[in-house]
């Protein structure tokens, strides 16, 4: 499909959505309508799981706080309800906003309990809330109980009463489509971006200075009340709620929406919810005249179905679509303005100040000592060396410099404030930032973005802005840095290339370009010569002489020895944890100690 065809697209689409209920018949309109609900639930979990990482079993009890708020509210006598209370049951409009407000309450109380688990007790801690609720709503004589509340009124909107599956059938997909275009813009900001960067390790994003804390809370209460406007919608088209469709049940029906359609994408949370809403009904109706006997024949179907698409397409069927729609697939080409106005830059400390302080630090891992008593200093404008043998501790330094791991004893002090046991974000503001030695991109992300992701200390644009698209001013500055950052790294070619699909020398200069745009005065390189070429290494090299003669102070870990005396300034040499010697380049290559330690047998 060629791009005029594509921009076609997305009007055909809602052109046909707007006249489908003239042309349809009721039944129809009924299942296009449940798709647009399930569809919502749907996007929270792209944005959760499939963008983030999270995988949540609830979701259907937030969908059952957005359906029974309204319920309760909506239908209970106002004399029985406290004044509060009874001012929200005036209108459907106002218990969405209760409702809204209670799911972002709870969202924030439950995340703050179970987004601190990782692996696979964050899952199940998911499945015990959402078990919870479920039998909250069936246990509670106010709300039904197993009879569930009758009776919700109707939604009047400017006057229109919206008593019939077309007219709320307008109602739902405006909130989806909203829900689509902000998750959307939301994801392609700065916000978005250190969402995205969750799944390259919470370390990568918190040395890039994003709070993932933060970062995993936003997209849980997005979720959240994407949920719960879903079951608000629900009540009232209805007009009945009872506990069965918000128990784990459903709750795992979404997940597999999700997953289906294409977790990453925010069209497939739509595409996954067609999919298995008409399926689910076809097989429903289907099966048993098939079979000739009544079951629940469509659940084994299911079942099977998803391990095909676990097995076949994991990354759902969106993308797949999108294959077949276009030839160049995953790279979304992003217009950016390379003329904006640039981001102000950070004082450099004069040439020869010291930046850096390692003073007495040892670090144990249990018995354990990964570096043993270590000092030295880094200064502006110079690069200083680390080098070792393998399994000396030069990453472990690293680790306690950055604010991975907290030194066991001793003090990092960075620009005359003491470091040690700040959190790696707080030390990345102060102007410090760092590549890996195993290296930490998000492959399926354009360079670009990736670089991007250095400059998030840089911007300010929060999460509504970004929605909202508000905030294209500051992403146009944060993406034109990133751009001058990857030039300078000699990458431009690359720019919009998905970052993975990059040789792996070249991912870790797409770091060092990644840790400028975060604009440091001490930027610390673990091994960034390795699986280079020769001329690319000589690039390298010339790129690090640039920065000194700028005023960088550079921390270089590296193994290449050539590479090494060629350019640095001071050396430390470490071996088993502890300083073997220490010195100008031409000391070291001459002393015996250091010989010994790399021709003796050390691995290199
Ligand atoms: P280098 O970067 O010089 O090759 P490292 O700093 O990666 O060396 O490792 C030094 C030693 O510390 C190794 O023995 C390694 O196994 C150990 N080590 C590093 N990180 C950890 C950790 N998180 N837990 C336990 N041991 C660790
Ligand atoms: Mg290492």
């Amino acid at each position: 499909m060629n791009p005029a065809m594509r921009r076609f697209l997305l009007p055909a689409f809602l052109l046909l959505l707007a006249v489908a209920p003239k042309l349809l018949p009721p039944f129809y309109i009924t299942l296009i309508n449940y798709i647009g609900l399930y569809a919502l639930v749907a996007l929270g979990l792209v944005l959760l799981t499939g963008v983030g990482g999270l995988t949540s079993f609830g979701q259907a009890a937030f969908v059952g706080i957005g359906a029974y708020a309204t319920a309760y509210l909506t239908t209970t006598p106002a004399a029985e309800l406290a004044p509060w209370l009874a001012f929200f049951g005036q209108s459907p409009w106002l218990t969405l906003i209760f409702g809204l407000t209670a799911t972002g309450l709870l969202a924030i109380t439950l995340g703050s309990l179970t987004l601190r688990l990782s692996g696979h007790y964050l899952p199940l801690g998911t499945m015990a809330w959402g078990l919870s609720l479920y039998y909250l709503f069936g246990t509670v004589s106010f709300l039904g109980r197993q009879t569930g509340l009758g009776g919700i009124p109707n939604i009047e909107f400017f006057g229109i009463v919206l008593d019939d599956g077309p007219s709320m059938y307008y109602l739902i997909w405006a909130f989806l489509l909203a829900g689509i275009f902000t998750a959307q813009n939301l994801l392609d900001s700065r916000e978005g971006r250190a969402i995205r960067a969750l799944k390259g390790g919470i370390v990568m994003a918190e040395a890039m200075g994003v709070n993932t804390s933060r970062a995993r809370m936003i997209i849980f209460v997005i979720a959240a009340l994407q949920a719960a406007t879903s079951g608000w919608l629900y009540a009232h088209l209805q007009h009945f709620v009872s506990p069965t469709p918000f128990g784990l049940h459903l709750g795992i029906e979404y997940l597999f929406m999700a997953v289906v359609g294409g977790a990453g994408y925010v069209w497939g949370a739509l595409v996954g919810a067609g999919i298995i809403t008409i399926l689910k009904h076809w097989l429903q109706e289907f099966l048993p005249k098939l079979l000739g006997q009544s079951g629940n024949f469509d659940n084994i179907v299911f079942g099977i179905m998803m391990i095909v698409v676990l097995l076949r397409a994991r990354e759902g069927i969106f993308p797949l679509l999108r294959k077949i729609g276009s030839r160049n697939s995953t790279q979304t080409i992003k217009p950016f303005n390379p003329e904006a106005e640039p981001l102000p830059k950070r004082d450099m400390p004069p040439q020869g100040d010291t930046l850096l302080e390692v003073k007495h630090v040892t670090k144990r891992f249990g018995g354990l000592v990964a570096n043993n008593d270590l000092s030295f200093t880094v200064k502006a404008g110079e690069v200083m060396a680390l080098i070792g043998p393998n399994g000396a501790g030069k990453s472990t330094m690293f680790n306690c410099i950055s604010g991975v791991n907290p030194p066991t004893e001793g003090e990092v002090v960075f620009r005359g404030k003491v470091i040690s046991g700040m959190e790696s974000r707080d030390i990345a503001k102060l102007g410090m930032s760092r590549t890996f030695q195993h290296v930490r991109l998000l492959p399926t992300m354009t360079v670009l973005e990736n670089v991007a992701i250095g400059a998030h200390l840089r911007g300010h644009r929060g999460v509504i802005p970004a929605a909202w698209r508000l905030d294209r001013k500051e992403e146009s500055r944060l993406l034109a840095e990133a751009a001058r950052q990857i030039e300078r790294v000699g990458l431009k070619e690359h720019m919009f290339d998905a970052a993975g699909s990059l040789a792996l020398g070249k991912q870790r200069i797409v770091e060092i370009a990644r840790a400028l745009t975060a604009d440091p005065s001490l930027l610390l390189l673990d091994e960034p010569a390795a699986g280079l070429r020769f001329k690319e290494k000589q690039a390298l090299a010339e790129l690090l002489r640039k920065l000194r003669a700028e005023g960088m102070g550079i921390l270089l870990v590296e193994h290449d020895m050539d590479f090494v005396m060629g350019l640095a300034d001071r050396c430390t040499v470490m071996e088993f944890g502890e300083l073997l010697a220490e010195g100008l380049p031409e000391e070291i290559q001459t002393n015996p100690k250091v010989l010994e330690a790399y021709l003796g047998g050390a691995d290199e």
